[in-house]
């Protein structure tokens, strides 16, 4: 029969590598909520309008990489891209601005693009998306970020650079945007074709593509900061100022524009040089315009999302998992043992120590081999013969030491010998 495979690019998270996940996922949530963040989920299929008037049509991810199809009934819908549009519909179709208390919104949960696969790059992957409303305080900014660095620090993730821009406001952006127009309009003949059409209708994209000519059409290109307003500009310096003060290392990047149209000011990114091309671990920015545009109170907004695969990428490159292993192994020796030692394993799990019960009989060396590959601290073997006598044998893994130990204290025996050897 032919097999029925998995669609590229869309991952299945087998048992071995699942702790990962939970790790990353565990950690989020505690730093999360630690900052007075509150979770929420939205669905994962949205009417496709939402997506193409906030992160704009003219950038990749609507143009190229949506995944959206008409349902039954001929509406367009579209599996989520990113999460910030969708927190921003929930947040306005709830009327969540009327409660003072929710202003920090998190959630976790797979995205959809239809890019082309590669490491670190697939077209289901996972983000951990943070959301701030209402609050347009530079400090908010550096608290974003600050909160983005902690989380990666308490992973244990050191080599990771924070790259800062500001990309300026409806007031002082058109000034830059018409500048690179005209600075691009001279580079035309060296831009690869979706950059020379992309001058036209969003030239800031141009930023954002990779191929090498572009890159290189770009190296005198204007800058966005001498095209700033006042008020961007004292705005950014503050952002800049709170970093400082909390000693958090950061790059301005100029050239740093994002995918997405609904940004404003300030804008970063975390990058790593340890996974090849995909080098952005997370990323975000301040988007004030965007619930006003989406029909909502004209309130601000600031928001990040981190990739969750490329977070795992990094701390898989970084140590190795030490997965939780049972810490013993119950062998038993005849049918009436099996009562005893299945009363055993559920005594042992109730006070907190993993057991693994062999099942199935076999020979005690066949049974010992299955305990070698679990890798157990102690072998339990109940056996009828010592049963008769009211004991058990617990044996030492490594040592190869036995004692006889009294069914009822057996428990006992082992917590304490655990207790003593994780110390
Ligand atoms: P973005 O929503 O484009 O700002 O991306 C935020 C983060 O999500 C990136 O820094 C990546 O870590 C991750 N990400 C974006 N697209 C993909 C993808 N196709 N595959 C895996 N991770 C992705």
């Amino acid at each position: 029969m032919e097999r029925v495979q998995a669609v590229r690019g869309m991952n299945d998270i087998l048992p071995d590598a699942v702790h990962w996940w939970q790790k990353v996922e565990t950690t989020a949530r505690e730093v999360l909520e630690l900052y007075g963040y509150r979770e929420i989920r939205t669905p994962l299929v949205e009417k496709l309008e939402l997506f193409a008037r906030s992160i704009g049509e003219s950038t990749d991810i609507v143009e190229k990489e949506m995944y959206a199809f008409p349902d039954r009934k001929g509406q367009w819908l579209a599996l989520r891209p990113e999460a910030t549009a969708s927190v921003v519909r929930a947040f306005i179709e709830h009327n969540l601005h009327a409660d003072p208390l929710a202003r920090k919104f998190y959630t976790i949960g797979p995205m959809f693009r239809h890019e082309r696969p590669q490491k670190g790059r697939y077209r289901q992957f996972h983000q951990i998306d943070a959301e701030v409303f209402g609050i347009d305080d530079p400090l908010m900014d550096a608290e974003v970020m600050i909160m983005l660095c902690d989380f990666l620090q308490r992973l244990g993730l050191k080599d990771i650079g924070l790259h800062v821009n500001s990309l300026g406001c409806p007031e002082c952006r058109p000034r830059f945007r018409e500048k690179l127009k005209a600075f691009l309009q001279n580079r035309s003949p060296q831009l690869c074709p979706d950059c020379d059409r992309r001058r036209h209708v969003n030239p800031l994209r141009v930023f954002d593509c990779k191929v090498d000519r572009c890159r290189e059409a770009l190296t005198d290109a204007p800058e966005l900061a001498q095209y700033l307003c006042e008020a961007c500009r004292r705005h950014f310096d503050k952002v800049l100022e709170y970093l400082s003060d909390l000693h958090v290392a950061y790059a301005v990047d100029s050239r740093m524009v994002r995918g997405l149209d609904y940004y404003m000011r300030t804008t970063f990114e975390v990058i790593t040089d340890r996974l090849g091309a995909q080098n952005a671990v997370g990323g975000g920015g301040r988007y004030d315009g965007l619930m006003r545009d989406l029909g909502g109170p004209d309130l601000p907004g600031i928001g990040f999302a981190i990739g969750m695969e490329r977070l795992i990428l990094l701390l898989q490159q970084k140590e190795a998992w030490v997965s939780k292993k049972p810490q013993v192994f119950i062998a038993v020796l005849g049918d009436e043992a099996v009562r005893q030692a299945f009363r055993l394993a559920q005594d042992l799990r109730a006070h907190g120590v993993a057991a693994e019960l062999a099942h199935g009989g076999g020979s005690l060396k066949s049974q010992m081999r299955r305990a070698d590959k679990l890798g157990v601290a102690h072998v339990v073997i109940v056996g009828e013969e010592e049963l008769a006598r009211g004991v058990v044998v617990v044996r030492h893994m490594v040592s190869k030491e036995q004692d006889q130990v009294p069914l009822e204290n057996t428990v006992q025996f082992l917590m304490t010998v655990s207790t003593v050897e994780s110390l």
